[in-house]
């Protein structure tokens, strides 16, 4: 059966990769894009598709009740979303990054009724990183600090990047250390010796870069680099749409998160 779609910021950057996925995979209908009204004439309609094009979320999903709707936008404008969908009981699949804590824990709570699935990250490789990484720091043992760096092009809006910090909580955990306490986002000025319980998060913005994520774990005479490159969008958006056939009918339960995906849909 075809799971229906929404695609809300059908105009950005993973918006549009998203919609152009969507109408190449033969189990997903491309429903409905959504976009605010002073980007509608940048939304590519895809040819010989019947999709509707909406500046509101509520009309759109009148129009295809059920859809799953996924959200790549900003934090207020996603929390709005779930708002919606909670309304319709319509699942959410999203992407958007840079939520505040209190954001975060009112997502926690509104996922106990709506089906809703987050991910600061969508790609397979780095999800597979983040259930890697505990082992790797438990291995390697407490001599080896740990630090996280990030590089993205120079339009994101946030920073550190939410994969960056999802990262640091892995290794934090894998530690038995609290991640608000081990984390240190700046270092400037007279610093002092560095804590050994610290995992440092430092961002680089420039250019076009997709995404660069690195882990390092500094040890006495050698240190190990783990690096994801992300090469293209496309591979969010490949996992966005995962998410979205995973999501279809789903049960409201708690925050669905990659791990789920990986673990039960075995691709
Ligand atoms: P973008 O600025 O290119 O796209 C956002 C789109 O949302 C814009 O077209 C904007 O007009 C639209 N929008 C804003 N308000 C809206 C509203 N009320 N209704 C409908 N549309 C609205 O940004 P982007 O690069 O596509 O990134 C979007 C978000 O996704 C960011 O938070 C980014 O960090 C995150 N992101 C996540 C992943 C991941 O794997 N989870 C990957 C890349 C980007």
């Amino acid at each position: 059966m075809s799971v229906s779609l929404i695609v809300m910021g059908a105009a950005g950057r993973m918006g549009s990769a998203i919609a152009r996925l969507a109408v190449e995979s033969e189990d997903l209908t491309l429903a409905a894009l959504v976009e605010r009204p002073e980007h509608q004439e940048k939304v590519t309609r895809p040819a010989g598709a019947e999709v509707i094009v909406a500046s509101r979320l509520e009309d759109a999903l009148f129009g295809v009740p059920g859809a799953v709707i996924i959200d790549f936008t900003a934090p207020a404008v996603t929390m709005e979303t779930v708002r919606t969908a909670s309304r319709h009981g319509s699942p959410v699949v999203i992407g958007t990054t840079g939520f505040s804590a209190d954001q975060r824990k009112q997502l926690d709570d509104l996922a106990r009724r709506t089906p809703l699935f987050l991910s600061p990250n969508m790609s397979v490789g780095v999800n597979v990183l983040l259930e890697e990484l505990p082992r790797l720091a438990a291995m390697l043992g407490d001599a080896y600090d740990m630090e996280v760096t990030e590089i993205h092009h120079n339009r994101k809006k946030d920073a550190p990047s939410g994969t960056a910090a999802r990262l640091a909580e892995a290794l934090a955990g894998a530690r038995g250390w609290d991640p608000s306490g081990s984390e240190r986002r700046c270092r400037d000025g007279i610093i002092g010796e560095r804590p050994h319980q610290e995992i440092g998060i430092q961002a680089v913005r420039g250019g076009d870069v997709v995404g660069v994520h690195t882990v390092y774990f500094l040890g006495h005479g050698e240190r190990i680099e783990v690096t994801h490159h992300a090469h293209s969008r496309e591979n969010f958006a490949v996992g966005a749409l995962r998410a979205a056939r995973w999501m279809a009918g789903r049960k409201p339960g708690r925050l669905y998160a990659m791990s789920d995906v990986l673990q039960t849909s075995g691709q």
